[in-house]
């Protein structure tokens, strides 16, 4: 199996619950990281980096709101609120903390789905993010996680993905340093510039012509990375 899943991380106290959501998420091909505390689910979303949570928000430790205000401090990852709390001010309550979306237990199974379906698309368009970039031969689809190069598929890392979407974000720009190890790494790490090099390597072996003198993923000497693609009109230049 080639393609990076996009990991979910469901935060709930009822193991019950957990486990439907584990088989359902599983099942559409997502990997999902379980807690069932708010001081867990802060220690998952700062070691797994998922790509979207889904937050109860009666919880036995803090309340869910608060969770959701901490991850929001450092993260812009998608929020997805999975309650049996029907009262509209709960709900506004939990989109003024940061959520994005808000499902009502009891859940059908195809809306929740729906709903991180539209979470992880929002994720990526919502920063004016391209979708699909071309670098030569090789085509990155940065939705689907899907790598295609002239000899078959590419086999990229969560890690690599996050690194390449980052860069993304802002094709033609440099990408500060300390920018990379927070957005793909997470908070604590912006100094870690030895990683942020490795990666940018591997990158390169798997994603450029010529990885010695790259074409594509472009050092920016004391500064970062700025990723050229032929989508952008700008790097025609030899
Ligand atoms: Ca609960």
């Amino acid at each position: 199996m080639t393609r990076a899943a996009h990991q979910l991380l469901v935060v709930e106290d009822d193991a019950a619950i957990r486990q439907v959501l584990r088989v359902l998420f599983e099942g559409e091909g997502y990997r999902v990281i379980e807690a069932a505390d708010a001081a867990r689910a802060q220690i998952e979303a700062r070691s797994h980096k998922p790509d979207l949570l889904v937050v109860d928000l009666g919880l036995p430790d803090v309340d869910g709101l608060s969770l959701i205000r901490q991850v929001r401090s450092w993260s812009a990852v998608p929020i997805l609120v999975l309650s049996a709390r029907t009262m509209e001010e709960q709900k506004i309550a939990a989109l003024d903390a940061g959520a994005d979306d808000y499902v009502t237990k009891p859940f059908s199974a195809a809306e929740l789905l729906a709903r991180v379906r539209a979470g992880l698309r929002r994720r990526l368009q919502g920063a004016q993010q391209t979708l699909v970039i071309h670098l030569g031969p090789v085509q990155v689809d940065l939705a689907r996680r899907r790598t295609q190069g002239p000899a078959g598929e590419i086999h990229m890392t969560p890690l690599e993905y996050r690194v390449l979407e980052c860069l993304a974000r802002q094709i033609g720009v440099v990408v500060r340093q300390r920018v990379l190890l927070r957005e793909a790494w997470g908070p604590g790490r912006e100094d870690d510039a030895r990683s942020l090099r490795v990666t940018m390597k591997n990158l390169r072996d798997k994603l450029e012509p010529d990885p010695p003198r790259p074409r594509y993923l472009l050092t920016e000497t004391g500064l970062g990375y700025r990723l050229r693609t032929d989508d952008d009109p700008s790097s025609d230049e030899p």
